[in-house]
């Protein structure tokens, strides 16, 4: 595969994250106009509410009346590739040059999906191990079920947050080691996860479990997310049921969804097992994806500086396996539902995902480019997560995910 030629002429380079090979699927709006879905090409933004009122694209009924993707994903894989070969013809070279056309640069983005329900995974064996380490020693690191089982939790759907939205510092309770009662206050341990989030596209039945070939089949796509964690919160709640408040404050995610369509030339597969799985858990071809993935972070009003560089491809389990996982006991999987990969982290120090991680619990704190160093996230700092999977002269991108941190706010107890 190489660089498909667009009519659009910023889309025909080696550095846009958005060629036509990409077509990556969003909601904006400019000036006072309602949201809207749009598709990103080159440094443009196809009106897709317009392209379909006026008959430039056409599908079997209406599907961009609303002011998000649920009702397109709901239509199911045939009209996904139906809309795409549509785009790919008049967005290429010999194209509908009227097509209805506005600059990113005059958008604002929002929510892409209405987030029906979020799963959050623990599915990064080089993560698993560090924070395993840090929490329980280096004997108990790797949970008995971690090598068997894709871990999860069921995380909050109400507070997923498009990118550029500020985040609030959570107030929560904590305990120090040594003390002899909790206290309640402004966490002191914020991080960030650096993570995939993959987006349920169809629908399972409740009582109906799916194989992983299916659950491949059912997601629509996929962008960053930033699971934020407060990790002296998690430390004190997160036994036996896992991470509650310490999560639950905010989740961050890219405005663009990029399809499985788009990443099928980067498809590989997980890594070899260090013990078999159970049959429902086998992956019947490659599932996850060969995905550059970085992190910055930039003090308030100073330059952002790169703390972490990692693949998506050092994950264990697929979002396929964890779909079908999920879907396993006969939970019923929605259109909408949001799986976070949990946090991608490599073998080496600098492909770490987290903070915890790269500063070794604050052990180790980091320097940035300006000379300051941090341990964990203050007011004021901007995080943002990057990620392109990177082809023969042309590269499909995920664009950024951001968030600043804003004070806690002050508790009345
Ligand atoms: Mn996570």
């Amino acid at each position: 595969m190489t660089l498909m030629k667009s009519w659009v002429a910023s889309a025909n380079s080696a550095d846009t994250p958005f060629p036509l090979n990409n077509l990556p699927y969003g909601v904006f709006s400019t000036g006072n106009d309602a949201p809207r879905c749009g598709v990103a090409i080159g440094d443009m933004i196809l009106d897709l509410a317009r392209a379909e009122e006026t008959g430039a694209i056409v599908l079997p009924k209406p599907a961009f009346k609303g002011s998000n993707w649920n009702a397109f994903m709901d239509m199911g894989p045939a009209i996904w590739a139906d809309l795409r070969a549509q785009l790919t013809t008049v967005l290429g070279e010999n194209g509908n040059t009227a097509l209805p056309l506005v600059a990113q640069s005059d958008a604002r983005m929002h929510m892409p999906f209405a987030v029906t329900e979020f799963t959050d995974f623990y599915a990064g064996k080089h993560h698993a191990m560090n924070v395993g380490t840090m929490f329980r020693g280096p004997e108990n690191a790797l949970p008995p079920n971690w090598l068997h089982i894709p871990i999860g939790y069921n995380g909050r759907a109400s507070s997923v947050v498009i990118s550029g939205t500020d985040i609030i510092r959570p107030n929560g309770q904590t305990k120090a080691p040594d003390a002899a009662m909790p206290q309640f206050g402004p966490c002191k341990r914020l991080d960030i996860e650096l993570e995939l989030g993959a987006i349920v596209g169809t629908a399972s039945k409740l009582g109906q479990p799916v194989s992983v070939a299916q659950a491949d089949d059912m997601i629509f796509g996929y962008v960053l997310l930033n699971d934020w964690s407060a990790r002296d919160i998690q430390a004190w709640e997160y036994q036996p049921l896992g991470p509650f408040q310490a999560k639950a404050f905010a989740t961050s995610i890219s405005p663009w969804i990029v399809t499985p369509a788009a990443l099928a030339p980067f498809r590989t597969s997980t890594p070899k097992r260090e013990v078999d799985l159970l049959p429902y858990l086998h992956e019947p071809k490659p599932m996850l994806f060969n995905i550059e993935l970085a992190v910055t972070m930039a003090p308030a009003g100073k330059a952002a500086t790169t703390i972490a560089q990692t693949n998506y491809n050092e994950m264990y389990y697929s979002a396929a396996q964890q779909l079908a996982h999920h879907a396993s006991s006969g939970c019923a999987m929605s259109v909408g539902d949001l799986i976070g990969s949990g946090t991608v982290s490599g073998p080496e120090k600098s492909a770490r995902g987290s903070l915890l991680e790269l500063t070794w619990g604050s052990k180790d704190p980091l320097t940035l480019d300006t000379g300051e160093t941090r341990t964990f996230i203050e007011d004021g700092d901007t995080l943002t997560l990057e990620g392109a999977a990177k082809g023969d002269g042309y590269q499909i991108g995920f664009g950024t995910c951001t968030g600043t941190i804003k004070p806690a706010p002050k508790f009345l107890a």
